[in-house]
């Protein structure tokens, strides 16, 4: 069987898996337990389309899952199946940014290059952070400035709760073009980021605008 889950399934599928849980901690009621459970299999099933008779089978039984190690084991069991980010190298990132002199690269030993839907890396020294994502079938970089938030917030790439930057990108004018810079608050750890992402949509639509 060949990758097929993308990081922003294997969110969903992580998410539904927890909101059982949570559920059942504060519920015994079996009607509601059910229902929980239906929901959860159905979501899962809404992120994935043409899936295969074995691809099928290996993300259902989600709602099966009794105990703290099947949810884990389940998870786990999808990894070879995950698809995985291109192991870009130092030499791949100087490329995709020409222009930034002395480009700040990150140890890319510590990125988990399946958990990734981008790949992004901040130059504390220069309060620079730098995006690494797909389109159309290529490696797209983009650079941009952060502040650090003094207040938790909502973050506008993955809509989790905790620690953002306001991060700010410009675009190129051309010729009459004005210039024009986009903000968003976005998590300060792209780790933590990545790990819950469940659409690419809204990090696209940021990106895309310069
Ligand atoms: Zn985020």
């Amino acid at each position: 069987m060949e990758q097929f889950i993308s990081n922003e399934q294997f969110n969903v599928i992580k998410s539904q898996i927890i909101g059982m849980q949570k559920q059942a901690v504060v519920t015994s009621d079996e009607g509601v337990k059910t229902a929980v459970k239906e929901a959860a299999e159905a979501k899962v099933h809404d992120v994935f389309q043409d899936l295969t008779p074995d691809q099928e089978t290996l993300i259902s039984g989600i709602a099966e899952l009794e105990t703290e190690e099947e949810r884990t084991k389940f998870l786990m069991n999808l990894t070879p199946y995950r698809k995985t980010f291109p192991e870009v190298s130092p030499a791949d990132l100087r490329g995709l940014f020409p222009k930034v002199k002395k480009l700040f690269i990150p140890d890319l030993e510590r990125f988990d290059f399946r958990a990734l839907t981008y790949l992004g890396w901040k130059d504390i020294s220069q309060s620079r952070q730098y995006f690494v994502y797909f389109k159309n079938g290529e490696l797209k970089g983009i650079q941009g400035r952060y502040v650090i938030s003094a207040r938790k917030g909502i973050c506008g790439v993955c809509n989790r709760y905790g620690d953002v930057a306001l991060t700010s990108i410009q675009n190129k004018p051309r010729e009459s073009e004005e210039l024009k810079s986009y903000g968003q608050y976005i998590c300060y750890d792209s780790k933590e980021c990545n790990q819950a992402i469940q659409d690419s949509a809204r990090l696209e639509a940021f990106l895309d605008q310069v």
